[in-house]
């Protein structure tokens, strides 16, 4: 019989292991479908209901051209997998895994009422190159220090990029439209985010790999530079997959005219290997999305302050990188990974307000909303995560600015009222006299808060918590 194949967040036909699978799965052309789950729909927010649909789109799109479409459902997986499985005679339905707890806990819902009416379910593991629990140290289920998981993935084989199916193993099927953004119960979103299509991802990685990726290692730390791959929102939404990815970074390596550029390529890879990591850390501790990785012998006295929570999210604070960055995230749904940890940092340590208040925000507005890398990401600057920041290492967003923004241009290009302000004084804000900065940007604000003072407030609350 038939089988289907339900795409989630790998929304492409090539390099799709799970896609490939279905079609190996039977000599009946394979049925694409794609569920508007509302379990799901209430965690997701406008942003990314945007990026889903123009993915859905162009996949869509993709199925056409091979005169096949996808089938477009609503309802809780797992009552309308069954009933389509029914309705089209299904042998066997077909995904890629999610590493979530949600996910997972939905995936096992879909299994039981698949397998009760005697569908088989066969998930695949598409997303990263090796799958949570392939690469673990000697005791235990998955890594807690970056640098030893990434030496074995480093040396481990990746899978070549897969070929898309034929045309005539799809099957000759005929989807719904689309349901708009409004029809889902989401507003259009106040950011404008990068397209995200399989054509744009595949433009991303070969633009990237064909001269950026050599400057990377140096580029990568400067916001104001376009130093970085911008895959992020390709990798969450998969509209690329991560083997064509990798490969496209091995052909880069060849190419290297120099060690450091062959270095650079490497230092690349290394992140993609993040990624795989905090996956893996994700799937065996799915508490992590809400409770801290690493526990204090007592709670770590997070501060309640509306306003300076508001003032950060609004990018108010008066300490110029933090707010450029809330407000790249705000415009693009999207921030620069150094700038990232900076703003964490600063809600952290500088507010001492809970990382779970800055998870939330990032997870409403960031277009390439990962759990795994938002919650890894969080617990590494609010220090309670795997290989997390040191509490006592406080950054300084001023010394920050300075250093990776030397020119104040990345400040400048999401800080209009600093527009005509000199980089010395923008790197100096919380330093001016009040009559100073009055004069020089009157409508942007004072410092809110003193670092110096908030610093030592955070290393004294976390000894506290340490038990020291
Ligand atoms: P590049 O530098 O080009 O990196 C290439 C790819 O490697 C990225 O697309 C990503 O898939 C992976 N990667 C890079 N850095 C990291 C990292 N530190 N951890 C995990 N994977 C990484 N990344 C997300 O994909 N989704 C998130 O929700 C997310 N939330 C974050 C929250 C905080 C507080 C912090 C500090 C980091 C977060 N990151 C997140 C990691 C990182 O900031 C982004 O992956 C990166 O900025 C995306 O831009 P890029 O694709 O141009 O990155």
């Amino acid at each position: 019989g038939m089988n289907l194949y339900w795409h989630r967040r790998d929304l492409r036909g090539t390099d799709n292991r799970g896609l490939v699978r279905a079609v190996s799965r039977s000599a009946e052309p394979v049925i694409p479908v794609f569920v508007f789950d509302p379990t799901v729909l209430e965690h997701a927010s406008a942003v990314r209901v945007a990026c889903l649909l123009e993915a859905l789109e162009g996949l869509r799109a993709w199925y056409r051209e091979r005169g096949s479409d996808l089938l477009v459902a609503r309802g809780e997986a797992s009552d309308v997998l069954p009933r389509l499985a029914a309705e089209h005679d299904i042998d066997a339905v077909v995904w890629a895994e999610d590493y979530s707890g949600l996910a997972r806990e939905r995936d096992r819902a879909v299994t039981a009422a698949l397998e009760d009416d005697g569908v088989a379910c066969d998930p695949v593991h598409d997303a990263i190159h090796h799958e949570p629990g392939s690469i673990t140290p000697n005791e235990g289920d998955h890594y807690s220090v970056f640098s030893y998981f990434w030496k074995k993935w480093r040396d481990r084989e990746k899978l070549e990029p897969l070929e898309p199916p034929a045309a005539d193993a799809l099957a000759a099927v005929t989807g719904e439209p689309l349901p708009s953004a409004s029809e889902l119960g989401f507003d259009e979103p106040t950011a404008t985010p990068q397209s995200v299509t399989q054509t744009a991802a595949r433009e991303c990685v070969t633009e990237f790999c064909s001269g950026p990726i050599y400057r990377y290692a140096d580029a990568r730390e400067k916001p104001a530079v376009d130093g970085t791959s911008r895959l992020s929102a390709h990798l969450k939404w998969g509209t690329i997959g991560i083997r064509a990815v990798y490969e496209a970074t091995e052909r880069a390596a060849e190419r290297a005219a120099t060690d450091d550029d062959r270095e650079s390529v490497v230092a690349f890879q290394r992140q993609l290997a993040w990624r795989e990591f905090y996956a893996h850390v994700l799937a065996f501790n799915p508490e992590t999305v809400t409770e801290n990785f690493s526990g204090y012998e007592h709670d770590i006295p997070w501060r309640n302050d509306p306003d300076e929570l508001e003032a950060w999210k609004a990018g108010e604070t008066g300490y110029p990188i933090v707010d450029a960055g809330m407000r790249q995230l705000q415009a693009e749904g999207w921030m620069h990974n150094r700038v990232r940890m900076l703003v964490a940092s600063f809600l952290t340590k500088d507010l001492l307000i809970d990382w779970r208040e800055g998870y939330d925000w990032f997870r409403r507005k960031l277009a390439d909303h990962e759990t795994a890398n938002d919650v890894g990401g969080w617990q590494w600057a609010g220090s309670t995560g795997t290989d997390a920041q040191p509490y006592f290492r406080v950054f300084n967003p001023m010394k920050q600015g300075r250093e990776y923004d030397p020119d104040a241009a990345y400040i400048r290009e999401y800080v209009p009222e600093l527009e005509a302000v000199a980089a010395d004084a923008i790197h100096d804000w919380h330093d001016l006299e009040s009559e100073r900065r009055a004069q020089l940007a009157p409508s942007y604000p004072a410092p809110i808060v003193d670092h110096g003072e908030r610093r030592e407030r955070a290393i004294a609350a976390f000894e506290q918590a340490r038990g020291e």
